[in-house]
């Protein structure tokens, strides 16, 4: 229920510039966003990758409602692949890109064409780009839109949603040959029809798709801070006689960060997912929906203005 309310929050633009200069709101906001510009998410990153971490860079921002702002958010990438190239910190680094945020919602072949100008910049950085999932209703038209962007840049990362009813069946489809799926439980509001509500079928539908994606051929890429199902990725990885550069796993940026080292210094490949960017609000509220008990901190940030 909690979760239903955060959620729908994250879409009210009235608390979002409630909270945009609430002090404590930045002190939580600065816990799980690496900072506004290129030069700290280059910062964060050349931390994180000579800690022995990989890193997936994701430029805050959805929804967009203008062809201006999905091209300014085209530029971001443009720009942060070409730093990233300068700064030697590809191919450990790769980027994360929302297709709402260039442009998805009103005009899909815009959002396709901007999202091929990045991936060709990764390619040129000797990276990749993986295609973050959005709510059900787009859950279509960006696997689609994935399709068309591996028919060039074979390397473009999907991602699957446990909590859809329909994942399963994806994940038979993606378990090819030289595919990247990044396999999370899902972050958004969904109605029962499409989506498993409890969250003991959401982390069985993880297994099921993680025992999918790791007897396939292609290259599973788990995104999970749930210790019970990173232990089942590591059994199933020695069931189906997978070496540990044959697949990784993905955290967040801020969340479990002694977990993300163990596993590393284990010997498994690990990419830590770090936005940065001032279009935090709808993240963060997905964050705050994941673990409530943050939320005492964020009221705390309203009360005082
Ligand atoms: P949970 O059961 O939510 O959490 C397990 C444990 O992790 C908790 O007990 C707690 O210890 C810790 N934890 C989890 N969340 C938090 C938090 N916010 N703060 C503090 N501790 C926490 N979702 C999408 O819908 N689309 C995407 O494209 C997408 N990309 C993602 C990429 C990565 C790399 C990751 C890690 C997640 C992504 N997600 C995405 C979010 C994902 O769907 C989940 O909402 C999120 O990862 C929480 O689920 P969990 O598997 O960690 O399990």
């Amino acid at each position: 229920m909690l979760r239903s309310i955060i959620l729908a929050a994250a879409r009210s633009s009235r608390l979002e510039r409630l909270t945009a200069t609430a002090p404590v709101s930045r002190n939580v906001v600065k816990r799980y966003v690496a900072g506004t510009d290129t030069n700290d998410a280059l910062r964060t990153s050349r931390e994180l990758v000579d800690s022995g971490l990989k890193v997936s860079l994701d430029y805050l921002g959805e929804d967009t409602l203008t062809t201006d702002q999905a091209e300014s958010t085209r530029d971001e990438y443009l720009k942060l692949l070409s730093a990233l190239k300068t700064e030697g910190l590809t191919p450990a680094t790769e980027v994360s890109i929302k297709l709402s945020a260039l442009g998805q919602r009103f005009d899909e072949e815009l959002s396709l064409s901007l999202a091929e100008e990045i991936c060709t910049a990764a390619a040129d950085a000797d990276t990749t780009v993986t295609v973050d999932m959005e709510d059900h209703t787009t859950t279509d038209i960006t696997l689609d839109a994935v399709g068309k962007l591996r028919q060039r840049f074979s390397g473009t990362g999907a991602v699957l949603q446990s909590y859809l009813r329909r994942t399963e069946a994806d994940c038979r489809e993606f378990a090819v040959k030289n595919s990247r799926v990044r396999l999370c439980k899902g972050a958004y509001a969904e109605p029962e029809s499409v989506a498993y509500q409890n969250r003991l079928e959401v982390d069985r539908s993880y297994v099921r798709c993680v025992n999918t994606l790791m007897s396939g051929e292609g290259y599973p890429m788990l995104a999970t801070h749930d210790p019970r199902l990173v232990e089942i990725a590591i059994d199933r990885a020695k069931w189906y006689d997978r070496g540990p550069h044959s697949f990784e796993f993905q955290m967040l940026y801020g969340i479990r960060p002694d977990e993300q080292r163990r596993l590393a210094e284990a010997g498994y490949q690990v990419r830590v997912y770090v936005p940065f960017g001032d279009q935090w609000y709808g993240y963060l509220m997905r964050r705050l929906a994941e673990r409530p008990a943050n939320l005492r901190f964020f009221m705390q940030s309203l009360k005082s203005r």
